[in-house]
């Protein structure tokens, strides 16, 4: 079996550029993804439009061709699918990483389908796979989801969105306007302040004219086949129901993090690592992307994380 300079965990935009930097660098990998090319992506809304423009989405300098200044999720996926079929990046699709132990100086990476070894591994396993649940009683319904795809399915529908930040205004918005009935559901006091600047005052006038209905300091605690209860400040609320889109955020796969002994500091389980090489607490693991953030789950998009790629690429190079 082969022995790789680096194993890749995670095919999405990162994991594509820590590829790049390591072919620059004549370095041997293998990039292991448990779904398809840039799979939190192409489970992204149909409808999304990227808020970086597309040059800000480059990796490697690669021209990314958009017709409007910022792209659309196809075309994202078009340009990041383009990147991996041209430079044949060596890849294994629909292959999840379910263990990886160290044994001098080796990494040995167990996945679905088989093993691999590497001298490093590089997490960039983002943070999309594992939302954030509200934990109350009705929550495995089948009306519930934590993923917002297309609004066609809510037309004429009455839909609870909860959450106040990009992903819950997004599809509460576009909900909507393709004739959904929508109550926001809000924990704090307003829209959330990380909001687009160009989308917040369209949600703000839409709750303020009464057309998307909002209740702040408000969590869901019950959810049943027809209704939900609300718990705002204190008052029991009970609204007619027929889905709830919970768009409470996601969170890293913190489980994976700590079985490969890379350390969780503080209330926001930030990982450990040195962000001059991006190498973590254990020599040989480093991490890339969203992953770096812990629950601080805003901090690193493609736009300042691409970077992290020619970091890691230099310090094993220079090993
Ligand atoms: P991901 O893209 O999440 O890739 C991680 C990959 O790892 C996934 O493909 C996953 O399947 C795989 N994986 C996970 N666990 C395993 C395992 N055990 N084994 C194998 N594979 C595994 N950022 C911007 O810069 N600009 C934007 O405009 C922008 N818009 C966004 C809009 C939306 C709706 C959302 C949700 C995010 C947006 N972001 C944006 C954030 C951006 O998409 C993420 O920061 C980006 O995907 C991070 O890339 P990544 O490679 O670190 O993680």
């Amino acid at each position: 079996d082969k022995l790789y300079d680096l194993i890749i965990v995670g095919g999405g935009p990162i994991g594509i550029a820590c590829a790049l930097e390591a072919e620059k660098k004549a370095l041997s990998y293998l990039i292991l993804e448990k779904g398809t090319v840039v799979n939190s992506l192409y489970n992204y809304p149909t409808n999304m439009q990227f808020f970086s423009t597309s040059e800000k989405l480059e990796l490697d300098e690669i021209p990314f061709i958009s017709k409007e200044a910022k792209p659309s999720k196809q075309e994202a996926l078009e340009y990041y699918r383009r990147i991996a079929t041209s430079r044949r990046l060596n890849m294994k699709l629909f292959e999840k990483v379910e263990a990886v132990e160290n044994a001098c100086d080796v990494f040995q990476v167990t996945t679905t389908k088989s093993n691999h070894s590497a001298r490093n591994i590089i997490l960039a396993t983002g943070f999309y796979d594992l939302p954030n649940l509200m934990n109350v009683p009705g929550e495995e319904l089948h009306k519930v989801f934590h993923y917002y795809d297309d609004p066609h399915l809510y037309a004429f529908q009455k839909v609870a969105v909860v959450g106040a930040s990009n992903s819950a205004v997004d599809a509460a918005l576009e909900i909507y306007r393709k004739g959904g009935d929508v109550t926001m559901i809000v924990r704090g006091n307003e829209i959330g302040d990380r909001v687009k600047y160009w989308v917040k005052p369209d949600v703000e006038n839409r709750i303020k004219e009464g057309s998307i209905k909002a209740l702040f300091n408000a969590q869901i605690v019950k959810i049943e086949q027809d209704i939900i209860k609300i718990d705002q400040k204190g008052q029991e609320i009970t609204l007619e129901n027929d889905f709830v889109l919970a768009l409470t955020g996601y969170r890293p796969n913190f489980k994976m993090l700590k079985s490969l002994g890379v350390k969780l500091e503080g209330k926001m389980k930030k990982p450990v690592y040195d962000s001059q090489t991006m190498e973590t607490n254990v020599p040989g693991i480093y991490l890339a992307g969203v992953v770096c953030g812990g629950l601080e789950t805003h901090k690193w998009f493609i736009e300042n994380s691409r970077a992290h790629a020619a970091l890691i690429a230099e310090h094993i190079a220079n090993k």
